[in-house]
């Protein structure tokens, strides 16, 4: 049994060595590319959002490396997210592809049932060793997610273009080859020497623009499919911050589910005002994280959001209002398999320019 999984960001460094270290042998997808989109594209429904068209260029491309069975998480709620495993299941296996098909569905309390789930990708493991890969996996998780704030925090101040990313690179790929939760913690303390190397002292702006970044999960954490907004905002002199991290994903989504512990209220709170419904996957949380930018002063928000995703569409609808209520900018980037660099820095540009100008007369009354 071959395993393979969709990429989201840099994700794949955590479930690589979950399934591993439980015995699976993983393919890794190749790095989502334009082969990539247009292979998922041309085998998609036009309207289907484009997290699904690139999973399935993932999964094409791994089952050529070898791959003979897919996980895939599972979902509930309103919006599309919990019919993906099945129409990729139907897609594929009508293009011809042999595959098992492992929906990994939501948790809900159920601890023994992910078990089981989880099981019949890694065969039977005793608990010692789930516990194992459990911590080798927590610990790169969140090696990964420092390693990706310290990367935003550099590259406003990068001693020369490319600096910081290039930093982020290496430092990922000491944790990805990492094979204890000891290793990792010394590959990130190496990770966070070469980051904080390659910050010029007194280089950039003393005093950058914050931009707070929102939105759908999957457009926000996977480089590819936003155009590297965050690499591009960060090389343009903005300090970055995005409103979700791999790891809060896991905690807020599956490790409180498994528990059965009360969510993380706070988005919903700062949302009621705006937008009282759950509406389905990041909805609340893009307007929540917006009034909290707004709160924390930041200079502007940028909300992500893949074409007809039906949660971004609500939350896109009311952000107009919490950016008049609270005087911050906000922008919505919307991505499809047509989206261009080219267009997409175009923008970016419009806006920190937009941003700076605000601030400069904000500062210049006082
Ligand atoms: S959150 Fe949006 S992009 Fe993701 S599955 Fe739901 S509708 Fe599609």
């Amino acid at each position: 049994m071959k395993v393979t999984f969709a990429h989201m960001g840099n994700l794949y460094i955590t479930v690589r060595a979950l399934l591993e270290d439980l015995g699976a042998e993983v393919v890794v997808p190749p790095m989502p590319s334009k082969r990539t989109l247009s292979i998922g594209s041309r085998h998609s429904p036009e309207f289907a959002c484009l997290p699904l068209k690139v999973n399935i260029g993932n999964y094409i491309e791994a089952m050529e490396l070898g791959a003979d069975t897919i996980a895939m998480a599972g979902g509930v709620g309103p919006c599309r997210f919990g019919l993906y495993g099945e129409v990729q299941k139907e897609i594929l296996t009508a293009l011809g592809y042999k595959f098992e098909m492992i929906i990994v569905e939501p948790p809900q309390g159920r601890l023994r049932h992910v078990l089981q789930q989880v099981g019949r990708l890694v065969g039977r493991n005793p608990v010692g060793r789930y516990v194992r890969a459990a911590r080798l996996a927590w610990a790169k998780m969140t090696a990964v997610d420092e390693l990706e704030r310290l990367a935003q925090a550099a590259r406003p101040f990068e001693g020369h273009r490319g600096a910081a990313t290039a930093a982020l690179a290496s430092a990922l790929e000491l944790v990805d080859d990492a094979g204890s939760p000891a290793r990792v913690k010394r590959a990130l303390e190496e990770g966070r020497e070469v980051l904080r190397a390659a910050r010029e002292p007194g280089g950039g702006n003393s005093d950058p623009p914050r931009i707070g970044i929102v939105g759908e999960v999957y457009v926000v954490l996977e480089p590819f499919v936003n155009c590297e907004v965050e690499r591009r905002l960060g090389e343009m002199g903005v300090l970055v911050e995005r409103s979700i991290y791999i790891g809060d994903w896991v905690r807020e989504h599956l490790l409180k589910d498994v528990l059965r512990l009360r969510k993380g209220r706070r988005p919903y709170e700062l949302a009621k005002p705006y937008l009282c419904h759950f509406v389905g996957g990041h909805g609340v949380e893009t307007v929540g994280s917006t009034v909290e930018y707004a709160r924390q002063r930041f200079d502007g928000v940028i909300q992500l959001a893949p074409f007809t995703c039906m949660p971004e569409i609500v939350a896109q609808d009311v952000l107009p209002a919490v950016s008049r209520d609270l005087g911050i900018p906000v922008m919505t980037l919307v991505f499809d398999e047509h989206s261009s660099d080219a267009g997409v820095i175009t923008r970016l540009e419009a806006f920190v320019d937009m941003v700076e100008r605000s601030r400069r007369r904000r500062a210049s009354r006082g």
